[in-house]
């Protein structure tokens, strides 16, 4: 038996929508799969598939070897055959229930004793103790979070699928819980496949990423691994690449090309099938800056430039400086107050040469 979910379908919609997943994950040991991608692109239909909430029109979908959907042969497991456990993204608690209630009413059909002592199991890994005998408009967004979370997992699912689990949150709640979230799936032990849009989010919950746009996987592997090197320019849009430049290879050398952006040169890891038209993809948070002009090129690329703006995002600010291209650097606002950043300065950015990825440009 192998020990994988298999997923290899396609799922019409009127009007040309079609959705299509190619992916097998694990099952042996814990993994979170992130579906990662924009409004649309297909993440929850492909989570309702899997959970046989939708029929896809073709392909197969099989859990450690059994089949839980096949087209073929007019296989279709309902949800509660398939034991899967789905959190939605507007997951809704029984306002007429207690917490307590809202936890058991995934149990109905085991008896009293045993039922109560699961709930409180869960009360306690959720940290809801006390709560148990208030009702969800007593209880805070985030606890009300994970007493959804809890009534999905309290009857052990085979498979947990969170449709956007922490969107319903404000953003402090969502920071908060973002930790606990994955020290409770990793606790349970139980594969999931986890949908968000959110960068933050993927890379703190997921140990793979798939990357969907307009219903296809374009690319996937560790979060990291895909949003430094987007495999191409749909996917680092998407990613939310900071710095997507076209740029001409100009040599190699030992591994490294020297690429030409706008008369600046930059030295970059060299791939192993290398064009000579590329994009030059650098994300802002590699990108260090150094008050004053220096314009040596070695493979710590010096870029020298002028600060044209500097934005506050959050506890960070980004500085858009010119040096013959925009280039976007995301600093702390400390580091900012230090380097005393202001607009029409000059700056020198620093980027390390394996922080610059390459894009074949056709
Ligand atoms: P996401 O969750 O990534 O935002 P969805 O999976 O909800 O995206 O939707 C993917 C595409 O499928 C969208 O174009 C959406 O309009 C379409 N779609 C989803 N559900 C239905 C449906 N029941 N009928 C018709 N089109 C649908
Ligand atoms: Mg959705």
């Amino acid at each position: 038996m192998s020990d994988e979910l298999v997923a290899r379908f396609v799922k019409r919609f009127g009007k040309g929508v079609v959705v299509e997943a190619d992916f097998r994950r694990p099952t042996d040991c814990f993994s979170a799969t992130v579906l990662f991608g924009p409004s649309g692109c297909g993440k929850t239909t492909t989570l309702r598939c899997l959970a046989g909430l939708e029929r896809p029109e073709e392909g197969r979908i099989a859990f450690e070897g059994t089949p839980w959907f096949d087209a073929d042969r007019r296989v279709y497991l309902t949800p509660q055959q398939r034991g899967i456990g789905y959190l939605f993204q507007e997951y809704a608690l029984f306002p007429h229930l207690t917490v307590g209630g809202n936890i058991a009413y995934g149990l109905r059909g085991v008896p009293r004793r045993e039922r109560r002592r699961l709930v409180g199991e869960m009360l306690g890994l959720f940290r809801l103790g006390g709560l148990e005998d208030r009702y969800p408009n007593q209880v805070s967004g985030g606890e009300q979070q994970r007493i959804a979370l809890a009534r999905v997992l309290v009857r052990r699912p085979r498979l947990l699928l969170l449709d956007e689990p922490l969107s319903a949150l404000d953003q402090p709640t969502r920071e908060q819980l973002r930790p606990e979230l994955r020290r409770l799936l990793v606790e349970f032990g139980i594969p999931v496949v986890l949908v968000t849009h959110d960068r933050t989010e993927a890379v703190a919950l997921s140990d793979h990423l798939i990357v969907l746009d307009h219903g296809r996987g374009r690319q996937q592997g560790a979060a990291e691994e895909v949003f430094n090197r987007p495999a191409d320019v749909g996917v680092a849009r998407i990613v939310g690449m900071e710095n997507v430049q076209p740029g001409r290879v100009l040599h190699t050398d030992g591994g490294l090309a020297t690429v030409e952006i706008e008369g600046m040169q930059l030295i970059a890891l060299a791939p192993t099938s290398l064009v000579e038209q590329v994009y030059v993809c650098i994300r802002a948070e590699e990108v260090a800056l150094v008050k004053g002009v220096s314009n040596k090129a070695s493979p710590l690329n010096r870029l020298a430039g002028v600060i044209r703006s500097l934005t506050p995002e959050g506890p960070l600010v980004r500085v858009g400086v010119d040096c013959g291209f925009t280039l976007h650097a995301l600093v702390t606002r400390t580091a900012s107050d230090e380097l005393g950043l202001r607009a029409g300065e000059p700056i020198t950015a620093l980027v390390k040469a394996p922080s610059v990825h390459l894009i074949a440009r056709s």
